[in-house]
């Protein structure tokens, strides 16, 4: 493989993901790795390595074409595809890698029903089930025509019924979560009465770690194992805890010079110096995934220390206050996450002053070339 030089740097620690694993093992007791969106911006192949060298047999993907991408670097697990098939090249890469499909419409079954009928082939499928969250899935009112659809499909068979939660992170929303447990419980009841056998799945990250009672059969663990603590300032922080984060961005410094009382820096002249002052020009800007929405608010980890930013982000820059850091020069690292001593940056942190959370901070800084430590 080429190797890719890039100033800016994401290192990823497939140990901490290793840990993150075990630790949802603990929780857990047939924990999936969701390895969707390139797993997390970390990188599907190596996280999948990572984590079939823990144990994990099931790898969750999002689309069909990921899920090839898996089959092809010779994973031999059983592959999820949370998106399921949108078309018939989708279908074809199903049956062809031995995918197994979430389908969550009739649309869905039907495709796939074809297919399995040309290539006279069997498919094994997780049914999708709304209980809540209203995006994918078959409502339970769909229950009837569905089983009779799929005992005039003998090629379909289910293997799996999975449903997700909408808000299992927030403490707020403990009776939202019970009334899902509630729905999909019912609908397990009723496909097992109709004769299907299939291993459930309804908990996801914060599922396994705060609702263990709803652990069903299977789980499916996603940010957790990346190290972002789901529940990141509610009364259970606590419980991820023990996460730990596992990629670090970083970059150089292009430049150290004065900034005088009352000068103006960076597009816009949004900051005004209220002292003489010292600052970097760092080299990550909103053309490295670095947002724009970080302008005057947020920080960067310089020799252990926080410096903070001044001014917009611009596409390949940031100029950040190194005043009170001291010996910062030419050519020195500046983490935009991570980093060492209490300067430090946490993806909960970043994500506040980016104004979203650690799932987008970590696909969008992921976009970048990664290199691994063990
Ligand atoms: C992404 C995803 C998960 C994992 O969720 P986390 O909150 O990251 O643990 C589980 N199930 C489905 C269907 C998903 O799309």
């Amino acid at each position: 493989m080429a190797i890719e030089y890039n100033t800016f740097e994401v290192e990823v620690d497939l140990g901490a993901i290793r840990n993150n694993y075990k630790f949802l093992c603990e929780k857990g007791h047939n924990v999936y790795g969701v390895i969707k969106a390139d797993a997390y911006g970390h990188g599907l192949i190596p996280v999948a390595r990572a984590l079939e060298s823990e144990g994990a047999d099931t790898f969750a993907v999002g689309t069909v074409a990921e899920g090839v991408k898996l089959r092809t670097s010779g994973c031999s697990k059983r592959i999820i595809a949370l998106l399921g098939p949108l078309d018939e090249a989708d279908c074809i890469g199903i049956v062809d890698n031995r995918i197994i499909p979430f389908v969550g419409c009739f649309e869905q079954l039907e495709l796939l029903g074809s297919v399995a009928n040309n290539r006279k082939s069997e498919i094994g499928v997780s049914l999708k089930f709304d209980t809540g969250m209203a995006r994918l899935g078959f409502s339970s009112a769909d229950l009837p025509e569905l089983i009779e659809r799929l005992k005039e499909l003998p090629l379909i068979r289910p293997v799996m019924a999975s449903s997700h939660l909408a808000t299992s992170d927030d403490p707020a929303y403990e009776e939202y979560v019970e009334e899902q447990v509630a729905k999909f419980r019912r609908v397990l009841d009723l496909l097992d009465s109709s004769g299907f056998s299939v291993e459930p799945s309804l908990a996801n990250s914060a599922g396994i770690l705060k609702h263990d009672q709803i652990n069903f059969c299977a789980q499916r663990g996603g940010i957790a194992l990346y190290g972002g603590n789901p529940f990141c300032g509610t009364e259970w922080e606590n419980l991820g805890a023990r996460l730990k984060p596992a990629m670090q961005v970083s970059t150089k410094i292009a430049s150290v010079h004065k900034l005088k009382k009352g000068q103006t820096i960076s597009y816009g002249c949004t900051y005004t110096a209220e002292k003489d002052m010292t600052v970097a020009i760092v080299c990550a800007g909103y053309a490295d995934g670095y947002s724009r929405n970080l302008s005057n608010n947020g920080w960067m980890c310089i020799n252990g220390q926080r410096a903070k930013i001044l001014g917009r982000v611009c596409m390949q820059l940031t100029a950040v206050d190194v005043s009170s850091i001291s010996d910062v020069k030419f050519g020195d690292i500046a983490y935009l996450l991570g980093g060492e001593g209490h300067g430090a940056i946490s993806p909960e942190e970043l994500a506040t002053w980016w104004g979203t959370i650690t799932y987008e901070v970590f696909c969008i800084l992921g976009l970048n070339p990664k290199s691994y430590i063990e």
